[in-house]
């Protein structure tokens, strides 16, 4: 049976929820399915892992790390001794393909691990699965072999065709829908087993390669590419200040129980300096897929629709009604988006009130 492994990632201690998408994705037919989870302790996201399919959990660390507080080895990621060290738990495990997410972390870490195995990687997947050959060849080698990818700033989907002994695919976060949680009985849960790896620091000699620092960058707000919802604000916003007002509409949001809510930015807005990069959407910012998207404000070029085309739903907010995004939208709002956004914060306030 073919051996597989996501790298999980998490945020402040908890695995964030576009894992749970991508761990469907890698357990689709018949596999061993691994969880590698980087200087973090395992057992505590057995039951979790667990009920999401994952059979093996293998607790990576480098040296003899103690795991004493998560949080702290989250913030002293170090992408060089991390992705050594998935390359010597995916040699030592024998895992044939490896799952991580197009996001920074997983951007820093499988194209280095590709490189180091030499073998093919597909960033950016909206799915990954088996073909005809694959499929049909029981007792070969031959695993997941063709991954799907937007190109052309989303105009097209290419299926793109892997070979070799290990692949790496890096999944698009929010695009593949979690499967259901299993309620697991004791028994189902003693079988799943969490092991820790302790990887060589082989970079530990080299005195070209040194971790002198990190900083955390600004943490404000909720994970763009994790969000469920996300309200954006382009050129119309007019100022920084005035994102504020997006602000309370995502406070408001959240306040019905919706926890991953944020607020994005058109490009224009960032290139403003109204706005950090960390919040553009589009072609050359982030590509999300949140459950809903309401672009505020903003024309929908091709180069914005390229990094949220994939929302479940899309409202838009606009007070032209020619505006590009009015026709590309499941709902629009022609009106101007000062009168709009705050009513709908007020309304949203009023419903949680009541209930
Ligand atoms: C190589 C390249 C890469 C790019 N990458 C990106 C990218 O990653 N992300 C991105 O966003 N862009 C990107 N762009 C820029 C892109 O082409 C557009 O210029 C940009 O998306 C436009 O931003 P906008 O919609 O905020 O502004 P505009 O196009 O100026 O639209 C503003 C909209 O606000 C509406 N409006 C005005 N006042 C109000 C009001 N009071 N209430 C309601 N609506 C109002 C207007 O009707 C208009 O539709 C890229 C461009 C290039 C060439």
């Amino acid at each position: 049976m073919k051996k597989r492994a996501v790298i999980i990632e998490t945020k402040n201690g908890v695995i964030k929820d576009a894992n749970f998408g991508m761990i469907a994705c890698a357990s689709k037919g018949d596999n061993t399915l691994y969880a590698f989870i980087i200087n973090q302790s395992g057992e505590i996201f057995k039951k979790e892992l667990g009920s999401y399919g994952i059979e093996h959990i293998v607790d990576i660390c480098i040296d003899s790390d103690n795991h004493e507080n998560n949080e702290k080895y989250e913030k002293s990621f170090n992408p060089i001794l991390f992705s050594d060290a998935v390359v010597q738990a995916i040699k030592d495990y024998e895992i044939s393909s490896i799952f991580g997410l197009t996001t920074p972390m997983g951007k820093e870490i499988l194209p280095r691990v590709a490189a180091e195995l030499e073998a093919p990687l597909v960033m950016d997947c909206l799915d990954v699965v088996k073909g005809f050959e694959s499929s049909f060849n029981s007792d070969s080698n031959l695993d997941f072999d063709l991954a799907k990818t937007s190109l052309y700033s989303g105009k097209t989907i290419a299926t793109v065709k892997v070979t070799g002994d290990i692949r790496l695919f890096g999944i698009r976060p929010n695009v593949i829908e979690p499967s259901s949680k299993i309620d697991l009985s004791q028994e189902q849960l003693s079988n799943i087993t969490v092991e820790k790896f302790v990887a060589k620091n082989r970079y530990a000699e080299q005195s070209n390669i040194k971790l002198i620092e990190s900083r955390q960058g600004d943490l404000s707000g909720n994970d763009l590419v994790a969000a469920d919802v996300i309200i954006s604000g382009g050129r119309a916003m007019k100022s920084g200040e005035n994102f504020k007002i997006l602000n309370e509409c995502a406070n408001s949001i959240e306040n019905f129980g919706i926890s991953s809510t944020t607020v994005g930015a058109s490009r224009v807005a960032v290139d403003l300096g109204w706005v950090p990069y960390r919040m553009q959407v589009g072609q050359t910012g982030e590509k999300v897929s949140p459950k809903v998207y309401i672009a505020c404000g903003i024309s929908g070029s091709i180069q914005h629709f390229a990094g949220m085309k994939m929302s479940g739903m899309i409202i838009a907010i606009n007070e032209n009604i020619n505006a590009a995004i009015m026709s590309n939208c499941d709902y629009f709002v022609e009106a101007d988006l000062f009168e709009i956004v705050p009513q709908l914060t007020k309304e949203l306030q009023k419903e949680r009130q009541k209930s």
